[in-house]
């Protein structure tokens, strides 16, 4: 078993981490930075999105772990306390990603940056955002290469399902169960009067569709893929949809996503 470990820097984190690496080696288990088939994430959902792009491109081959060191996340379900069942379940070869039984997968967003200096694709597990730096966002939308609107604001966000509970929900988007295979695209403060008109709603697109975002005039933009900031001034377009891939989790009980929701901002 060839396992890699994150942790957030906090001393709780760093320890359980040490803990984990005493218990896969007397396993002999395989500590592997480059192609491991378990990645384990310890602290939070911010942690898992560092894991999750650490290895963007090993995704179809990983198993991700989320072990919590604060509050239950979305991303980190396991309990600091669980580690040796962890190490118990790693062992009998339960958690390889190509093993169904305890492994559920979300669908993740595919995006394609197309700049004058160049092209980049990029996956996401949460959300991409494209804000205006110091003006406007001027974009024209298109939805399946046909003109949806001429958007101005702050920007637009692009979201997974498991990401809608994060930056897309407090832009008052849905939040989606991931089974569900779709990105949802939400306004970031739009700019609507009698002369400017956005939809004003967040819209849900099936895998199989793609929106392009193209900004109309040369500014400076600033893009963001999860937790990653990216200045651009020279952007020609940017295309998404649903990514081919998908994440693989690691599943240690039942753990419905309402029920993450509901203790996420309920109680
Ligand atoms: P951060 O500013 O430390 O995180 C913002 C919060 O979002 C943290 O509480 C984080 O949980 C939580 N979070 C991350 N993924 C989530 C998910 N899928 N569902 C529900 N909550 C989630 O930055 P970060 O930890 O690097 O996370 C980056 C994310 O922050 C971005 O992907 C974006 O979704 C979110 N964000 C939100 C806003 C907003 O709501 N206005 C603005 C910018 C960015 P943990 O504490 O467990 O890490
Ligand atoms: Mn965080």
């Amino acid at each position: 078993m060839r396992y890699y470990v994150l942790d957030r820097g906090d001393q709780l984190s760093v320890d359980l981490a040490e803990q984990f690496h005493k218990l896969a080696a007397q396993r002999n288990f395989e500590m592997d930075a480059e192609t491991p088939e378990i990645v384990i994430s310890i602290g939070g959902d911010g942690t898992m999105l560092h894991a999750f792009h650490t290895f963007a491109d090993h995704i179809p081959n990983i198993a991700f772990v989320g072990v919590h060191t604060g509050h239950l996340g979305f991303y980190s379900d396991w309990k600091s306390d669980e580690l040796a069942e962890l190490v118990d379940l790693m062992s009998t070869n339960l958690l390889s990603a190509d093993n169904s039984a305890r492994i559920v997968k979300y669908p993740l967003l595919e995006l394609t940056i197309h700049k004058k200096s160049g092209t980049s694709s990029h996956i996401a597990l949460n959300e991409f955002t494209l804000k205006g730096v110091y003006s406007t966002l001027v974009a024209q939308i298109d939805i399946n290469d046909t003109t949806f609107e001429m958007f101005r604001g702050d920007g637009i966000c692009v979201s997974t399902p498991s990401g809608s509970t994060a930056y897309n929900k407090s832009l008052g988007g849905a939040m989606v169960h991931p089974s569900i295979e779709a990105i949802q695209i939400a306004e970031i403060a739009s700019i609507n009067n009698r002369i400017y008109r956005t939809m004003g709603a967040p819209l849900l697109l099936p895998k199989h569709h793609h929106c392009d975002i193209y900004p109309s005039k040369d500014q400076r933009l600033l893009i963001t893929i999860d937790h990653i900031a990216i200045p651009v001034d020279d952007l020609i377009s940017i295309s998404c949809k649903v990514a081919e891939h998908k994440i693989s989790f690691a599943r240690y009980r039942p753990y419905p996503f309402w029920n993450r929701v509901r203790s996420a901002f309920l109680r």
